[in-house]
């Protein structure tokens, strides 16, 4: 891969059959929007986001019924499955013992030493890790008022807290988050921390907003971090279908070498030479590449065909807009000329014949 990162080494661990740490590759991980006690929608949307890339989901658990949910929604689907808890101890345990592959919970809110005990208990039991840390939002009043607002300091010392109460138990299968909404906190965080421990870390930057403000946030920030070769897990938190994550979190390793993989659409910005409606059309091949995940491709779309096809010469397949007809072209090659209303049917017709090879 062409990348220059040199990697912090952290502990290896196992989530469910997928390790992390190490030298592994950086997972990918989403979180579920439907209602988790709602199976069949969970194990659905799970599935999608498996299709999309995701490596390790992540469902919140507020409750009992969703706890039980685990078991069945299980035996639908092949990711890890990570069970959120805020507060109540039972219902981690409760989520632990129906199969979940982690749980996510803060040991110094869950009430007191002994119920952190049961949880890590049954947590050494199944053989799982916990995830421990803390958010911008959610800092414990006493680190903000020792350092009067959130700082990179008064996150780190917050999760290094949730981890030594764990690791007094002798427990160190743990995983640590810290995330900010702001860009430049989260990354001078993730750098202080990432020299206090060994334990793997779940990087992301929380309450990034709608697609295009969270996807640039969490760009910089996951980019920056992973750049400086912190980072075991990703996810990017944006306000819209889970799917867009996934995407999201593959388009930023790629931008970073780290991956080579998957459907890439690439297209040029358009200027004076174009002649075709080439932004509505990059959009139709964006939702028709969506079709085509599982293929590891990259398609150019190109506003024309006197400079497109070598422009986008590493493109495995392409198309460049002219005056009423365009091309189909592979590596810079034309391979034939379709009149404008069929390209997207040509690109189509090539796409199927790649899959099906
Ligand atoms: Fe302009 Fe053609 Fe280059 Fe697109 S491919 S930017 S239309 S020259």
């Amino acid at each position: 891969m062409n990348n220059d990162i040199s990697r912090r080494i952290s502990h290896e661990l196992n989530i469910g059959g997928v390790k992390i740490g190490g030298s592994n590759p950086i997972a990918i991980q989403s979180m579920t929007n439907t209602r988790t006690d709602d199976v069949k929608a969970t194990i659905e949307q799970i599935n999608r986001l498996a299709k999309a890339g995701c490596d390790i989901i992540r469902c919140a658990v507020p409750d009992f019924k969703a706890a039980e949910a685990i078991k069945e929604i299980k035996k639908g689907i092949s990711l890890p499955l990570v069970a959120d808890i805020h507060f109540d101890y039972k219902l981690a345990i409760a989520a632990i013992k129906n199969g979940a592959d982690k749980i996510r919970i803060n040991p110094g809110n869950i009430g007191g030493e002994e119920k952190v005990r049961a949880v890590v208990e049954e947590a050494i039991k199944h053989d799982i890790p916990i995830r421990v840390g803390v958010n911008s939002g959610s800092l414990e009043k006493k680190y903000l008022e020792k350092y009067g607002k959130v700082t990179p300091e008064a996150l780190v010392e917050s999760a290094m807290g949730q981890v030594r109460i764990l690791e007094k138990m002798d427990f160190h299968n743990i995983v640590i988050s810290i995330k900010a909404s702001d860009v430049m906190t989260s990354v001078k965080a993730h750098e202080l921390i990432s020299g206090m421990t060994d334990h793997p870390l779940h990087v992301g930057i929380t309450e990034t907003g709608s697609l295009i403000g969270g996807n640039i946030k969490s760009a910089v920030g996951i980019g920056i971090i992973i750049h400086e070769g912190i980072g075991d897990t990703i996810r990017v938190s944006l306000t819209a279908d889970p799917i867009e994550e996934v995407r999201s979190a593959k388009h930023i390793l790629r931008s970073l070498g780290l991956i080579n993989s998957g459907i890439e659409v690439v297209s040029c910005p358009t200027c004076g030479r174009t002649r075709i409606d080439l932004i509505g059309l990059e959009a139709k091949v964006e939702e028709l590449a969506k079709e085509y995940e599982d293929l590891d491709i990259k398609i150019a779309v190109m506003g024309c065909a006197v400079n497109g096809p070598g422009e986008a010469r590493e493109a495995d397949i392409g198309i460049a807009g002219g005056i009423g007809e365009g091309l189909i072209f592979s590596h810079g090659n034309v391979i034939k000329k379709v009149p404008e209303e069929g390209l997207l049917l040509a690109l189509k017709e090539q796409l199927d014949a790649l899959k099906n090879m």
